[in-house]
């Protein structure tokens, strides 16, 4: 299911990351609780009644542009072009401005729904201030106060009321969906021509149902893909394409609706910190991850050079020690041939279902050699497991007490499900849950 994307708009210190930050609320927390993934702060989930979209904060993405007026207007039209609900914050502390008016200029061009909130309504006496916004045309304003959390509800009330419903995904289960993400330059359209432009690749040329993406379907040795655009990839030219958070943002939304992530890594410049950033959001989704280190043609080599660079990714991607490494060319075709089974590897994988008693029979094995962890007298007792789901695949493990559970017995035990039934490419998840 494709979530929709809610965009906040609005010129500088009107509170946008204020809003941001509180209706995206605990979540935030709680992904970065885990180590080595770090969270980007102007993109996240939000829910209401029951449904959950994107939240994007315009006003969190550099544009490397001194003038202000100019920074809000890119902010707005990113909006217009990525959103399928803007709210448009203006501030009734420093009252109506010609840089709000600015804003509206722009939104009102576009046909998105537009839900007005003024922030900063504080106290009462600041609900007079709210009327001159009625001027911009967008209806009636939504009073809200980031400082004290006042109105958020009715706020996301209205988002809700404009959200588009939701869209079914549009591919049957036999296809394996797949998309290549990474910074800028390190050869993702390169490498998506290349493995497109091989013989026996039957490409259909039907246009991707989802508005921003440009999915392409093709068949190769009978099996069906869809390669996930990234758009970005594709279509160039606008200031914001070329940041940071703005591509981050795009590769989440392809993440979302892969089975299969190409991680790929341009082997002349190494491994930055965007690329774990990147990497890091495939692992949160749950998704199936492959690395594609690039431009291996351009790095002079000797015989240690393969395995230095292997070993670097282990220690750079420690969380996702799951994924195969994969050196190739777009350039000189080197070892593309190799990505086909790879993907077709992993997506098996991803989608691998374990037999409750063959997992039992792991697991008790597990617990015999190695006891599970005790606490002042009490040890944890495993007494069930059983996978719930697949993509990623799920074990759910009925214990005496959740909180008895360590981190390193949790892995303990990841280790011997792979050990068992390999699991390769793919996160597995473990839950606990009370049951004596
Ligand atoms: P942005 O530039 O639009 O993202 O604005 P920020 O969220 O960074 O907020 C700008 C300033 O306004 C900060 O100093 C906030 O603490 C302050 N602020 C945000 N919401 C409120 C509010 O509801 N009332 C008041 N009085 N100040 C607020
Ligand atoms: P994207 O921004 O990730 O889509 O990267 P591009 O595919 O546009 O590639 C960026 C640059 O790297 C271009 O100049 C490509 O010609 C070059 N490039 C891509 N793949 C390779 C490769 O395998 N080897 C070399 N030497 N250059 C490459």
């Amino acid at each position: 299911m494709a979530k929709p994307t809610v965009a906040i708009v609005g010129r500088p210190n009107v509170g946008k990351s204020t809003i941001f930050n509180r209706i995206i609320g605990d979540r935030v927390a709680i992904v970065e609780d885990k180590p080595g993934i770090t969270r980007d702060r102007i993109y996240g989930t939000g829910e209401w009644n029951g449904r959950s979209f994107h939240l994007i904060d315009t006003g969190g993405i550099e544009i490397s542009d001194d003038e202000i007026v100019r920074s809000i207007k890119v902010q707005a039209e990113l909006a217009i072009e990525e959103a399928d609900v803007i709210v448009f914050m203006a501030d009734a502390k420093s009252g109506l401005t010609p840089a709000d008016q600015e804003v509206a200029g722009i939104l009102f061009r576009s046909n998105k729904p537009i839900v007005l909130a003024i922030n900063k309504v504080d106290n009462m006496q600041r609900e007079e201030d709210v009327y001159e916004f009625y001027n911009l045309g967008f209806g009636e304003p939504v009073s809200i106060s980031g400082a004290h959390g006042f109105g958020i509800g009715e706020l996301l009330q209205r988002v809700f009321e404009e959200l588009p419903p939701d869209t079914e995904d549009e591919y049957e289960d036999d296809v394996i969906r797949v998309s290549l993400i990474g910074r800028p330059n390190v050869g993702k359209s390169s490498l998506v021509n290349a493995i497109l432009g091989e013989e026996r690749v039957i490409v259909s040329n039907q246009a991707g149902t989802t508005r921003d993406a440009i999915d392409t379907p093709f068949e190769k040795d009978g099996q069906k893909y869809v390669l996930i655009d990234t758009a970005g990839m594709r279509k160039r030219g606008k200031v914001y394409e070329s940041t940071e958070k703005y591509s981050v943002m795009r590769a989440m939304k392809a993440i979302e609706r892969s089975d299969v992530v190409l991680v790929v890594i341009n082997a002349e410049e190494g491994i930055i910190e965007q690329d774990k950033h990147i990497a890091g959001y495939a692992h949160e989704a749950g998704k199936a991850a492959i690395f594609i280190v690039n431009k291996w043609d351009a790095v002079e080599k000797d015989d240690k050079t393969l395995q230095e660079f292997t070993r670097k990714i282990r220690e750079q991607f420690l969380f996702m020690s799951y994924a195969p490494v994969l050196f190739v060319s777009a350039l000189t075709h080197q070892r593309l041939h190799r990505i086909y089974p790879l993907v077709n590897d992993v997506a098996e994988q991803h989608a691998l279902r374990i037999q409750t008693h063959v997992l039992n029979d792991v697991i008790s094995d597990a617990i015999a050699m190695n006891a599970p962890p005790s606490d002042k007298g009490r040890r944890l007792k495993i007494n069930y497991a059983t996978q719930v789901s697949v993509k990623p695949p799920t074990f759910v493990l009925f214990v005496n007490e959740p909180s008895l559970m360590h981190f390193s017995y949790e892995r303990y035990l990841e280790n011997k499900i792979r050990a068992a039934f390999g699991f390769e490419g793919t996160p597995i998840r473990i839950f606990m849950r009370r049951k004596s």
